[in-house]
């Protein structure tokens, strides 16, 4: 779906960003999976970095889209499918020094 039909035929209420959820007014980016972002969210997602605390698998934000139909938008591990496991790099780090 282009962006313009996407503007066009949905409304803003429904036109949520993966990332941050909240409306997407302008600067729309239709990730390839189709989930929407709003571009600058999109751009920070793609730098996040997470590590799997079941399979220990990465990804990036993209990879693991938050779920805003879950209570807390958890993510879900791209590689073991666990829902909320997967922990940012600085978790990792602080982790380490426990
Ligand atoms: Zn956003
Ligand atoms: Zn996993």
């Amino acid at each position: 779906m282009s962006r313009r039909k996407i503007y066009r035929e949905t409304s803003p209420e429904t036109r949520l960003c993966t990332a941050c959820g909240e409306p997407i007014l302008r600067n729309l980016y239709i990730e390839k999976d189709g989930n929407l972002y709003h571009y600058g969210c999109y751009a920070s997602e793609k730098e996040k970095h997470f590590k799997c605390i079941e399979c220990l698998g990465e990804c990036n934000g993209l990879e693991a889209p938050r779920d805003w139909s879950q209570p807390g938008a958890p993510r879900t591990c791209p590689h073991c499918g666990s829902i909320g496991t997967l922990k940012n790099l600085w978790w990792w780090k602080n982790r380490e020094k426990l």
